[in-house]
């Protein structure tokens, strides 16, 4: 992975810059020293690491707008920066950039059950957002298993996903309007409190942008009251591929379940030491999760226990009670982190057609034998949201790079059986130089266009998402030449 040289006319201006940012914010919120920087250095793809020059902290949209105007008069890249859990890089820094991190503009500024939404300070965790309404009965419906730490700002950024967005959808199905300041430091409103704002659908443009367009201070989030019920099954299978199977069937019979989680014997023997959830020892487990009255529980829980059942599980486990649903969710939760114990490793996030599931878990688990790497699967199946985690040794001169590449050829694949390069991570710097597999030069030339607008001198999270070699000339100043 190349990381870009920082430039030399950029950092000669940090003190111009530091002193700018003194005169309006306190000093606690402007970091600039080298060994505070260090914080900043990479988010959770930890494999790529650079400190910026500076990072601020601001509390409020003015000063975020105040902070990207010094920043646009100097000529300094900004990274939007939420809590820093990207998987894919999203938050990285380049070393002449300023970080511009939300996590102090945290305050909900409205809630409002009548019309079913509430309005947060994006720096705001996910799961701080769901604390503040479930007692009303309430809850925010995207749920990345980062969930306790990541911020709603990243979520809209990278449009994330997690294990109840099967039946729920993702972030852009539950946004309904931002406050956006600009690079010209311009503060923007975008979207609004109804289903369907008029004009272009522009909070479907910045949602999923990556940090690219503008900075992103409050989000109005759509609430959904609570199911009146769920309850989670268990289903352990001899082959990953009968349980691909499964999941495929069941998708085809047109039941509709909150969560199809899919663990393969890697992740399940990591998984279970680390929590001790109590998992059966098999080559693939199935947690699947369906919600409502307890008819519906009832009624959905014997079609896919009917289904399961015709692929011959070893095993399958029903919640009797809340807290046997929390244990057959245990495991599944503390997943990363769990295999982050066994070794280094790097986490994809690839989307396939839920029906190509058995080939490409055959094809990946083939591929592992070439590379030599071990890989364990962890993934939301019922979308088709496909997360590898290919285990490597940092310490070892060249195991990050055969796992780059082994990396490459996974999500190549996903492309090629009809999917897409990330299902709810994003592209970051990880997939950048993979964009080209997927887009032709004129699609990522179309796509380049859009950021012309919003952000014309490149300023903005400038190498993430697009191939170095496609946005070469207008991270040199080619677009504003050609504005001028
Ligand atoms: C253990 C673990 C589990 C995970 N599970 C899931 C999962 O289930 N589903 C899922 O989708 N993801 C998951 N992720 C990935 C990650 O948590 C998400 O991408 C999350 O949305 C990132 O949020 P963040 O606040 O940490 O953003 P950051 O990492 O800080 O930034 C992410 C991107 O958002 C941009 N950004 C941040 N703030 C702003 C802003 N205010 N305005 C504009 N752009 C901004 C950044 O520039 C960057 O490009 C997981 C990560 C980890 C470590």
């Amino acid at each position: 992975m190349y990381l870009t040289d920082p430039d030399p006319s950029i950092l000669a201006k940090k003190m111009e810059l530091v002193d700018k940012l003194l005169s309006f914010l306190p000093r606690d919120a402007v970091i600039d020293d080298p060994r505070e920087t260090l914080a900043y250095e990479c988010d959770a793809l930890s494999a790529y690491r650079c400190p910026p020059m500076v990072a601020v902290l601001p509390r409020t949209t003015e000063e975020v707008a105040n902070i990207v105007k010094i920043c646009w008069d100097l000529d300094v890249p900004v990274v939007p920066r939420g809590s820093g859990t990207s998987l894919a890089g999203g938050a990285l820094p380049t070393g002449d950039s300023l970080v511009l991190g939300v996590a102090r503009m945290n305050e909900t500024l409205e809630v409002d059950y009548p019309n079913r939404l509430m309005r947060v300070q994006t720096g705001r965790t996910n799961l701080s957002v769901t604390g503040e309404v479930e007692s009303d009965g309430f809850f925010y419906a995207p749920d990345p298993s980062s969930q306790l730490a990541c911020a709603i700002s990243g979520n809209i950024a990278m449009n994330s996903g997690g294990a109840h967005c099967l039946k729920y959808g993702v972030t852009s199905n539950n946004l309904l309007a931002v406050k956006m300041v600009t690079m010209q430091g311009e503060i923007i409103d975008l979207g609004g409190s109804q289903f369907d704002s008029s004009g272009y659908d522009l909070i479907g443009l910045i949602c999923g942008s990556e940090g690219q367009l503008g900075i992103v201070t409050e989000a109005t989030l759509r609430i959904l009251h609570k199911p009146e019920g769920a309850l989670p099954v268990l289903i352990g299978y001899n082959d990953s591929q009968v349980a691909g199977q499964c999941v495929s069937d069941i998708i085809k019979a047109g039941i509709l379940p909150v969560a199809i989680e899919f663990m393969d014997r890697p992740c399940i023997r990591a998984t279970d030491a680390f929590s001790q959830a109590g998992y059966p020892d098999c080559e693939a487990l199935l947690i699947i999760e369906v919600e409502g009255s307890e008819v519906e529980i009832e009624e959905q829980l014997a079609k896919i226990i009917e289904i399961a059942n015709k692929h011959n599980p070893v095993e399958l486990r029903r919640a009797k009670n809340t807290d046997e649903a929390n244990r057959i969710w245990l495991g599944r939760k503390s997943a990363f982190g769990a295999m982050g114990q066994i070794n280094d490793y790097m986490c994809l996030d690839g989307t396939i057609p839920v029906s190509k599931l058995p080939f490409v878990l055959k094809r990946i688990s083939e591929m592992s034998k070439e590379f030599g790497l071990d890989v364990g699967n962890v993934f939301h199946a019922g979308d088709g949201n496909m997360h590898p985690l290919i285990l490597y040794n940092a310490n070892k001169p060249g195991d990050l790079e055969t796992c780059e590449a082994f990396g490459a050829e996974i999500l190549k694949l996903c492309v090629e059986v009809g999917g897409c390069l990330t299902g709810e991570h994003g592209v970051g710097i990880e997939k950048r130089d993979l964009m080209h597999i997927q887009y032709s030069a004129d699609d990522l030339e179309a796509q380049m266009a859009i950021k012309d607008v919003f952000d014309p001198k490149w300023l903005l999270n400038p190498t993430k998402v697009f191939p170095l070699d496609a946005s070469a000339k207008r991270r040199a100043g080619a677009t504003q030449e050609t504005a001028a």
